[in-house]
């Protein structure tokens, strides 16, 4: 339903749990955040409202790269297991999700034959996926942009990779979502609702790019690979 990110110098939860806040109008029945701190990623996640997730989320876990979602559950009921972010069986690769994949069963089928799943979620089969090509060799990158061609159906996404900490990695297809751009830090959501508190310049992100976040820099390229120049737009304040 919501997507926030942040990459940055400073603490992410704040930014993440502020920003969920900002799109609770929009309904959800549970919501979560990943942060990548010192140790990896520490993923926090609660059925019900971002005050029941604040009540969880633990101080001393820091970290300047993080992702967040609220849920309205379409493949799986509303409860914490169910709850984004998901992540692959190694725990090297955490995503946030938006959307319905409606090809989810295929691929469990002709890609992940016998592999556990944690979750009922449609999602889970995105991040699984990633991780095994990233297993097989290919790069994260690589496996991201190899994903994203075999889904069928709708997705906002924002994907963390603990060997890679100071990248998020985020894509779309008939679902929104901006890159928010400050100084110092560059900011994801899928509405500008979320970040105007941080930013109000913000880049369209148009349907299967794939696009790597850094603290300093957006780059936007196609799937096949032909880099995307785009300008920014100022956001209406309107608090
Ligand atoms: N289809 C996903 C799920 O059920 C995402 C739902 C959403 O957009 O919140 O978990």
């Amino acid at each position: 339903c919501g997507i926030v990110g942040y990459i940055g110098e400073n603490d992410s939860k704040e930014i993440l749990l502020k920003g969920l806040e900002r799109l609770e109008y929009r309904g959800y029945d549970s919501a979560g955040i990943a942060v990548r701190g010192g140790e990896g990623v520490t993923v926090f996640k609660e059925k019900g409202r971002i005050a029941d997730l604040r009540a969880i989320v633990a101080d001393e876990v820091v970290g300047t790269t993080g992702i967040g979602h609220t849920r309205w559950a379409t493949h799986g009921k509303p409860n914490k297991v169910n709850a984004h972010p998901h992540q692959n069986t190694s725990d090297r690769f955490t995503i946030v999700h938006n959307g319905v994949i409606e090809n989810y069963h295929h691929l469990q089928r002709d890609y992940l034959a016998g592999m556990e799943m944690e979750s009922d979620t449609d999602t889970e089969v995105i991040v699984q996926l990633i991780g095994k090509l990233v297993a097989e060799g290919m790069t994260t990158k690589e496996a991201f942009s190899k994903t994203l061609t075999l889904l069928k159906g709708s997705y906002a996404i924002a994907l963390l990779d603990a060997e890679e900490a100071q990248t998020i990695f985020v894509a779309k297809n008939k679902s929104p979502l901006l890159v928010g751009l400050g100084e110092g830090f560059n900011v994801v959501a899928s509405d500008a609702m979320a970040m105007l508190q941080v930013t109000d310049q913000f880049v369209e992100l148009m349907d299967k790019e794939i696009v790597i976040v850094r603290k300093d820099s957006v780059e936007i390229s196609t799937l096949d690979g032909e880099v995307i120049n785009r300008q920014p737009f100022t956001a209406e304040i309107d608090m």
